[in-house]
């Protein structure tokens, strides 16, 4: 009797990844802030095993700094994407971070003035405590520049572990 391996193993093993939905926060303060973070999306989008992404409309925002806001320092553009792939989360990091080279990102201090800052917010309900990689971003739920932009882009969107976006934007605000 012959068995059909193909129909025991389970879907994951067959057919490689499955798709996930991966959230993506973009920030610039330096350069051309805006054409970085079109080209930046563009960029995602072109990646192998990148199957969709979409962006939310760009917003304005005073720099953060260690000490807290400082609006002496050039202002941000903030976007989110919604990315859907098959590219596990620290291939997918690896790829972001040479994006961010590629636009002359450099760290000198922390949280300093940067051409462009990609960060991982969620990758489906993935839940990690490495340094090299934490998800949910630890952040990102004390954020208005992730999550205002992340709500225009999914009304009903969850951060995992911490519950709805447009809650938490609501718990922000004096
Ligand atoms: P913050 O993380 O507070 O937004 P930052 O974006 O300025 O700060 P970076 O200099 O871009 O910080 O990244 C520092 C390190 O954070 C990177 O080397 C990366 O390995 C790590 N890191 C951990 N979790 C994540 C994540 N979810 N997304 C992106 N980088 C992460
Ligand atoms: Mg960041
Ligand atoms: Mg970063």
């Amino acid at each position: 009797m012959s068995r059909d391996l193909t129909r025991t193993l389970p879907v994951p093993e067959r057919t490689g990844r499955e798709a996930v939905d991966v959230v993506i926060a973009l920030g610039s303060n330096l350069g051309d802030r805006e054409g970085t973070l079109e080209a930046a999306a563009a960029e995602i989008g072109r990646l192998p095993l990148v199957d969709d992404i979409r962006l939310s409309p760009v917003i304005r925002t005073v720099a953060l700094t260690p000490s807290g806001p400082d609006p002496s320092k050039p202002e941000y553009l903030n976007a989110v994407a919604i990315v859907r792939t098959r590219l596990a989360p620290t291939v997918l990091l690896g790829y972001l971070q040479r994006i961010e080279a590629e636009h002359g990102r450099v760290r000198l201090e922390r949280w300093g003035d940067r051409t462009l800052d990609l960060d991982i917010i969620s990758y489906g309900d993935l839940h990690s405590t490495d340094p090299h990689l934490t998800l949910p971003h630890p952040r990102a739920h004390e954020r208005e520049f992730v999550l205002r932009p992340w709500v225009e882009l999914d009304p009903d969107a969850i951060l995992p572990g911490h519950g709805r976006v447009v809650d938490l934007l609501a718990g922000l605000r004096p």
